[in-house]
């Protein structure tokens, strides 16, 4: 049957062409288009919630592309398209959270018997599951500083699967050289797996630099709303890319299309929220480094950060975390977390909203003491994921917290 629409268009002649070619737009771009073109049957901007477990099939053993949705999803499949796209990449599987990703890269690559070189700071999370749960099949992770490239050279003096690098590390923001890495790791076969997690691809590009994997909590900054919680692995390699696709299913770790949807929208301003996530972070970082209660501050936008000439060359932007220490120690940063009124304290990171957190007790607790204390995770480390609040109300609120950690007998 001819619609009045089809009639329109053949007399008018207005029947046009609307793909466009990623490969020629830019970040900003792709953040709002890559892998999602118009609903084909009704034209809706927004790819649909496919809220459905199975796909009806045309006759045995023919199917239009989706059968289960343990196996694949439309509206994950078009967040996949898009979160390749903007890691400049081809291929993507999405997961229920971003340590399903984690886990899912493991049972993909290791046997029992086999080892990997891990940096020695990485989300509490990582450690665990490594340490408590992979242990037990017969993984061997050693943790190490990866930003020493001589340490890194010892390490890959045993063989190892692949080496897992987060850079900058979460909290300690601790960088590794994902060139310097790359190199090391081919030289001896190993993959190099980068958690880009903290940057995001608008401000870190790992590819580029020599990765087979990326990984990203897309909990975090991708979706960017504190709104879900999923992952991601992408890679430029078929055959790595069918691995992890093959495991997702056989381990049923799939991302849900609901927060596949919601994750859709969020990343739509992924560049500009970067943007301003770095702004507003160097401001209250320059703040809480000219604060006479703040013994120690670590931000990689600061020219006191110590590795502050390779964040140059390897980030475009500093990024919304800051790691920093009061006078007073354990208990002046707990007053200090408890006085806050706009911040959040809370266990996520790169949210909208500012989210203040003390790694020791919180997100890195099932790290081991010595393992924390090796990577510099101190009991008095206090964690800021700056939001997009106004800056001076965020400085504004600190400094009123900042001030209620005076006194108590525990000022130094
Ligand atoms: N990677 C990093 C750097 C993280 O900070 C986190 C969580 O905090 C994860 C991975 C794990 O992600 P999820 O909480 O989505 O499982």
């Amino acid at each position: 049957m001819v619609t009045t629409q089809d009639q329109t268009a053949a007399t008018t002649g207005l029947e046009t062409d609307h793909s466009f070619d990623p490969s020629t737009c830019r970040f900003e771009t792709l953040a709002l288009h890559a892998g999602t073109p118009p609903d084909p049957t009704t034209g809706a901007m927004l790819t649909p919630i496919y809220q459905t477990t199975t796909y009806r099939q045309e006759c045995v053993g023919k199917d239009k592309g989706f059968t289960y949705s343990r196996s694949g999803n439309p509206t994950v499949s078009a967040l996949e398209r898009r979160l390749a796209a903007l890691e400049g990449a081809e291929f993507c599987t999405g997961y229920a959270t971003g340590l399903a990703a984690t886990t899912a890269l493991c049972l993909a690559l290791l046997r029992s018997g086999d080892r990997v070189v891990v940096s020695q700071a990485v989300y509490g999370g990582t450690v665990r599951l490594f340490r408590q749960v992979l242990a037990s099949f017969g993984v061997e992770a050693e943790f190490i500083d990866t930003s020493d490239e001589r340490a890194l050279i010892t390490a890959l003096e045993k063989p190892a699967r692949f080496v897992f690098i987060e850079t900058p590390a979460n909290p300690t923001l601790k960088l590794t050289d994902i060139e310097v890495a790359a190199g090391l790791a081919k030289h001896v076969g190993a993959l190099l797996v980068v958690d880009n997690t903290l940057l995001t691809p608008a401000l870190q590009r790992p590819f580029d630099l020599g990765a087979d994997i990326v990984l990203h909590s897309t909990t975090k900054f991708i979706e960017g709303h504190n709104a879900t919680v999923g992952g991601a692995l992408i890679t430029r390699d078929a055959e790595l890319h069918e691995r992890l696709a093959f495991t997702r299913n056989a381990i049923g770790a799939i991302q849900s299309p609901f927060p596949a949807w919601l994750t859709l929208q969020g990343v739509k301003t992924l560049p500009l929220r970067m943007w301003q996530h770095s702004d507003n972070a160097l401001r209250v970082a320059r703040f809480l480094e000219n604060h006479r209660r703040v013994t120690k501050i670590l931000y990689p936008g600061l020219e006191t950060f110590p590795q502050f000439q390779l964040a140059r060359r390897q980030h475009k932007a500093g990024g919304a975390l800051i790691a920093f220490e009061i006078e007073g120690g354990v208990e002046a940063g707990i007053r200090l977390m408890n006085s806050v009124r706009l911040c959040a304290l809370a266990e996520n990171l790169g949210a909208a909203e500012t989210l203040i957190t003390h790694p020791a007790s919180m997100t890195h607790a099932d790290v081991p003491p010595e393992q924390r204390a090796a990577a510099g995770i101190t009991d008095g480390l206090v964690r800021l994921s700056v939001g997009l609040e106004n800056v001076e109300d965020l400085i504004a609120d600190l400094d009123h917290a900042l001030a209620q950690t005076k006194g108590g007998g525990t000022s130094a």
